[in-house]
């Protein structure tokens, strides 16, 4: 059977040749077998197709026999997906909000919005925990646009409750990354009034650079908005500077992997300083992640960086605790540049 699996994935290696063009294909290809997997063609069916999608999952253009741990692994994702589905109806998710901080005056310059999921038996899950299921079962979509909903709402009522205007940045994934994007971030700005320019949106970097031409097309058409766009998790993917000079990028965020080893690490600081050096020559700003080290903060203030984002000033927090650091004394913040009636 893995020799016949073979022959079928070498055959489709082959580029096809299309109106002139050449196509390329990929096949993924699950097994199961007959007596001891099941004895019906529905049964060997489903597991053949289980398989299948792990092989999908392991990147593809090979073949997997099924295994027994996959069904249980498939019915923990199911049910997750329709939690997913009823969490959505019934606002268990929620938005916690980590400050963004100037390392020149150390004002919060803006806000990142990081969804929460207030599981009904599970309790408060982290991203990490929900975010690829609902990338892999086209959920991703709808909870998306509940995220980016719920922070242009909030930044909205900060704005006139506080009288601050501070950006907020929503994480994108690449699913999502499509001409109805446009669309629906178009309508969430209108619907909560809140202007583009106060609204970021995050890319991760190794999103960014596998990308097609209809993905920086759509990322055009969203910064021509109005909107500001940051490349998420920088050094950690495979960016052509090429390809970089050509995308509409405003913020690099250096990933949190070069900043936790700082001061030790010559290797991540160097890094660090070349990323700098990149992004400023591109006029971009560049803001670090997971600072939680003074020595971190004052190692990247004296290389130029320009925003901190970490432990160090503050976790993600709730709305409202995030609120009341924005309007506390004791916060060294000065939002002179901010203030509404000054802009
Ligand atoms: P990210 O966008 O790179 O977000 C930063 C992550 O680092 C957050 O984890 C944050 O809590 C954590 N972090 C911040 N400061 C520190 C620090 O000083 N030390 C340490 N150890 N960690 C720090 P979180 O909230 O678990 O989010 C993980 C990832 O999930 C995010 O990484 C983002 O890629 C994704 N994510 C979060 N919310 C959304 C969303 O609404 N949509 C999508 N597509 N992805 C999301
Ligand atoms: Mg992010
Ligand atoms: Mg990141």
């Amino acid at each position: 059977v893995p020799e016949v699996a073979q022959r079928i994935l070498k055959t489709l290696d082959r580029p096809f040749d299309v109106a002139g063009r050449e196509v390329f294909l990929g096949a993924s290809i699950g097994i199961s077998m007959y007596p001891q997997d099941g004895h019906d063609v529905t049964a060997l069916m489903k597991y053949a197709d289980v398989a299948m999608f792990q092989a999908k999952k392991d990147g593809g253009n090979r073949h997997q026999f099924y295994l027994a741990d996959m069904t249980v692994a498939a019915n923990q994702r199911l049910a997750l997906e329709t939690d997913i589905r009823r969490s959505l109806e019934s606002d268990d998710f929620i938005v916690h909000y980590q400050p963004q901080v100037s390392l020149e005056n150390d004002c919060i310059v803006g806000v990142e919005a990081l969804a929460r999921w207030q599981h009904p038996q599970h309790g408060m899950l982290p991203p990490n925990m929900f975010i690829p299921v609902a990338e892999e079962s086209g959920l991703i979509e709808a909870l998306g646009d509940w995220v980016m909903h719920a922070a242009c709402k909030q930044a909205r009522e900060w704005q006139e409750t506080t009288g601050i205007l501070i950006p907020v940045a929503v994480n994108l994934s690449g699913h999502q990354i499509s001409d109805r994007l446009v669309q629906s971030v178009g309508n969430i700005l209108e619907k909560t009034g809140l202007e583009p320019r106060y609204l970021e949106l995050e890319i991760t970097e190794s999103c960014i650079m596998s990308h097609t031409d209809e993905t920086i097309d759509c990322l055009q058409r969203l910064r021509r908005l109005g909107v500001k766009m940051a490349i998420d998790d920088f050094g950690t993917g495979y960016s052509s500077m090429s390809q970089l000079k050509r995308l509409p990028i405003d913020k690099l965020k250096i990933d949190r992997s070069f900043v936790r080893d700082v001061p030790q690490d010559s290797n991540d600081m160097e890094i660090i300083k070349a990323i700098i050096a990149l992004g400023h020559a591109l006029d971009m700003t560049i803001i670090a992640e997971g600072v939680e080290t003074a020595e971190q903060r004052i190692f990247l203030a004296r290389h130029g960086c320009d925003v901190m984002q970490g432990y160090l000033f503050s976790r993600p927090e709730p709305a409202a605790k995030i609120e009341a650091l924005l309007l506390s004394e004791s916060c060294p913040v000065s939002y002179t540049h901010l203030r509404a009636h000054e802009t």
